[in-house]
């Protein structure tokens, strides 16, 4: 995941702006919180659709508690729209759970919440399952704070910074501490 600073590539773009809320999913979320005992995250989650993302199928904004999924999801089958959200669901209920603590965006912690909410063993990847045409990524970003790796097909233009720390340690704002370093895939 990423957070963009000036000369990104990509518009800056207003966290809390949820682009075509779905009640539904969003009711679904609220009923597992509310299974594990989340009830101040079942009040807050929120999902809706954003249909300016390209591959990337689904992304979690911590702490606004919000979701936002892939349009094209739709096109792919039910089964990878719950997937998707289960996935994304387990990252708000282990930043949650770990509260000020730091955490791995995959880590053990995601992986519980996985397991909790349905999906033990999900991959770490948020790249749309697009049938026969996966496309190699190329290029490889990592955080020296949290160690994640971010894999792309292109090369990023600008400088971009992990969004899980922005999020985490710098109320969301583009933070040099946390730039990506590009190495060697
Ligand atoms: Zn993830
Ligand atoms: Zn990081």
């Amino acid at each position: 995941m990423l957070c963009f600073g000036a000369g990104s590539p990509e518009p800056k773009r207003a966290a809390r702006a949820l682009h075509e809320a779905d009640p539904e999913l969003e009711k679904w979320c609220r009923i597992s919180l509310g299974e594990l005992g989340l009830t101040s995250l079942a009040r807050k989650v929120r999902v809706g659709w954003n249909p300016r993302m390209r591959t990337t199928a689904g992304r979690a904004w911590w702490p606004d508690a919000m979701i936002e999924m892939n349009p094209r999801l739709k096109d792919i089958s039910e089964e990878e729209i719950q997937r998707t959200l289960c996935h994304e669901l387990a990252h708000l209920v282990a930043y949650e759970r770990a509260g000020r603590r730091r955490i791995k965006a995959h880590g053990v912690e995601w992986q519980v919440a996985c397991a909790d909410l349905g999906i033990p063993g999900e991959k770490a990847s948020h790249e749309l399952p697009f049938e026969g045409r996966k496309q190699q990524r190329k290029y490889a970003y990592h955080c020296n704070h949290c160690e994640e790796v971010i894999e792309r097909v292109r090369k990023m233009r600008g400088s971009a910074a992990c969004y899980t720390c922005c999020r985490k340690y710098a109320g969301g704002s583009y933070d040099e501490r946390f730039l990506l370093v590009e190495r060697k895939l």
